[in-house]
């Protein structure tokens, strides 16, 4: 099926795209997984979030971000007036890697295909990186979340904007400044403020 068809045809496209994913066994993830994750959200939605991978609550559940670090995710887009309900959400492999490791670059090559066909479909304007995995994984760089985030990167027609990931505030509670939690902060006031522009045809920066 042609993912980038039109109008019904996108439709069927992402039903089909769903079934491949949650029936996929074309890595080892699936061997330990109970439910594969999509990813859910607003498919008309200039802004999507790309997370790593499911964790524990996720793959008990089949939806992204929907443990402890997806209510922090949850509370951060609150402050700036955007609900999750607004954004569609995914991750870079839709399968919970054992013990939440980190996914393996074969892991991320095998599953690569549905996340670009889910954003050759879903058209986002800002894709938002959260975590090294998928910054260092769209972007193609060895640089860390540390250096990425707060940075905005063209990527076919898209900007992709790192962020930590609210796992990694939830390990670091400091909110001193230059803290990940006071730089998310200004992160996600940044993106509002981009995602405004982008949106309501304000200046661009
Ligand atoms: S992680 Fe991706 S490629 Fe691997 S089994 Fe799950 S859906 Fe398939």
């Amino acid at each position: 099926m042609n993912v980038f068809a039109g109008g019904t045809d996108r439709q069927l496209a992402w039903e089909e795209l769903q079934r491949r994913v949650e029936s996929c066994s074309a890595c080892g993830l699936c061997s330990t997984r109970k439910k594969a994750v999509f990813g859910q959200g607003n498919r008309s939605s200039p802004l999507v979030f790309v997370g790593e991978g499911p964790g524990a609550d996720e793959d008990e559940q089949g939806i992204a971000f929907v443990g402890r670090a997806g209510k922090l995710l949850t509370r951060i887009l609150q402050a700036v007036a955007i609900e999750r309900e607004d954004v569609f959400i995914t991750n870079v492999v839709k399968c919970r890697p054992p013990e939440n490791r980190t996914p393996q670059t074969e892991e991320m090559m095998a599953c690569n295909h549905f996340l670009e066909a889910q954003l050759a479909l879903l058209r986002p304007k800002i894709v938002v990186c959260l975590g090294n995995t998928p910054a260092k994984w769209l972007i193609k760089t060895s640089e860390g979340i540390s250096s990425l985030r707060g940075r905005w990167f063209p990527w076919r027609g898209i900007e992709l904007f790192p962020m930590f990931h609210p796992s990694y505030l939830l390990r670091n509670e400091s909110k001193k400044i230059g803290s990940p939690k006071d730089l998310t902060w200004h992160d996600i006031n940044a993106l509002r403020k981009r995602f405004d522009e982008l949106t309501k045809g304000g200046p661009s920066s």
